[in-house]
């Protein structure tokens, strides 16, 4: 193995944090092509998630995509050919585990169902690789917490696919929150999702999504409520609606409403629903002004603005600068602007958690995250 590769592979298998270290003290090159830091991904799951990872990473300068892990062989014959994947990178799901004997890959990124996630993280820590894990990273607080220590156990980094806390109008207006542009933050409003279509699609199966819209979709809202107002919430409230129960069977929930509290006193107001269109809204209100972003979310281009005018930062693909900065995250230990580590979707599984406790319980659910 190249010494400084092994030497950043330690330093990122480390449990202890280490202050943010630029590459170049590391006499690396970061971004720019032919520079030693080169993250080698192996996507496990060849859906469609995992496809606009792949054409996105084709930008990457840091991240490099080498590996595949696919129940379908035929998919993988394809992805060979596309992506120029060698043969002895390609796995199934009864052989990935010898991942651990390949020195080629450094990180598998899991792309499968979310019901799949907890196995995969597992499996994967076991081989002795990095994770990069989907949201939601688990079907509750307890696997995911299961997933963080069994990453810190093995001494690999576990990191979710949270591509909007890299994306630079969501930055602009964190940052704007930062220098105390908005105020004092008094309220948060988050209104995801879509109307979904095909019944009979895993994300309508209880088994392998773990519940409906909120894990979904409404998680984006969770996650927004918590990097718009930088505050952890400390009790949540919820309703459900169900209009069609024979879609949306027990324990796949359709629309719920969900509000919560933040030490500050400010509050948030929730949507997430699998059945209405044109919701990807983020409003953030505070004593001196208030950001608006619509789409929020989505793969964008996102827009919004604020009390000072339109949002500035330019798209980027979310997908390219996610993997190039996780590169830097997992290679050199660099420190992301929101984070992306396994300790922060549990936080979101806590809230997941008491949000469907509140839909049966009408009182406040309080949190500690
Ligand atoms: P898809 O159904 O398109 O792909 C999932 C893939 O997982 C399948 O193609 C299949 O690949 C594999 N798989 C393994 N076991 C099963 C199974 N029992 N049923 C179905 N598929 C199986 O899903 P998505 O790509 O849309 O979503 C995958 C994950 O990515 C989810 O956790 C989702 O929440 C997340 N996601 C994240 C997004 C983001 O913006 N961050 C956006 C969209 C999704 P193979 O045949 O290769 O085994």
């Amino acid at each position: 193995m190249n010494t400084r590769r092994h030497f950043l592979q330690q330093l990122a298998a480390t449990a202890v944090t280490i202050p943010f270290i630029p590459l170049s003290t590391l006499g690396c090159a970061p971004g720019k092509p032919g520079g030693d830091v080169m993250l080698r991904v192996a996507l496990m799951g060849l859906g469609s998630y995992a496809t606009r990872v792949a054409e996105a990473m084709k930008d990457c300068t840091r991240a490099k995509l080498v590996g595949a892990v696919s129940g379908t062989p035929s998919k993988l014959k394809d992805w060979q050919s596309k992506y120029g994947i060698p043969e002895k990178n390609c796995y199934n799901y009864d052989t990935y585990d010898q991942i651990k004997n390949n020195p080629d890959i450094d990180v598998v990124y899991i792309t499968t169902p979310n019901a799949l996630h907890h196995d995969g993280v597992l499996r994967v820590a076991a081989a002795g690789k990095h994770v990069i894990c989907e949201k939601p990273m688990a079907l509750n607080a307890k696997q995911g917490q299961e997933m963080v220590d069994a990453c810190k156990k093995a001494g690999v980094k576990l990191l979710v696919g949270y591509r909007m806390h890299f994306e630079p109008k969501t930055l602009e207006v964190i940052q704007m929150r930062k220098d105390g542009e908005f105020g004092k933050i008094l309220f948060f409003q988050g209104q995801c999702g879509f109307s979904i279509g095909d019944p009979t699609q895993w994300r309508l199966n209880k088994e392998l999504a773990g519940g409906g819209s909120l894990m979904d979709i409404g998680i984006y809202a969770i996650n927004g409520a918590r990097y718009m107002t930088g505050e952890d919430p400390v009790w949540v409230t919820a309703q459900e609606t169900k209009t069609n129960p024979e879609k949306f069977k027990e324990g796949v929930d359709e629309t719920i409403q969900f509000q919560l509290g933040f030490p500050s006193g400010a509050v948030a107001s929730c949507l997430s629903t699998y059945n209405m269109n044109n919701l990807d809204r983020f409003y953030l209100d505070g004593e001196k002004g208030f950001a608006e972003m619509q789409p929020s979310t989505g793969y964008g281009p996102i827009k919004g603005r604020t009390h000072k005018g339109a949002l500035t930062q330019p798209h980027k693909t979310h997908q390219t600068i996610q993997m190039d900065a996780m590169a830097g995250i997992i290679l050199a230990n660099e420190k992301p602007p929101v984070p992306v580590d396994g300790e922060e979707a549990v936080k979101d599984l806590k809230i997941i958690d008491a949000i469907y406790k509140a839909v049966k319980e009408p009182h406040k659910i309080d949190l500690q995250l």
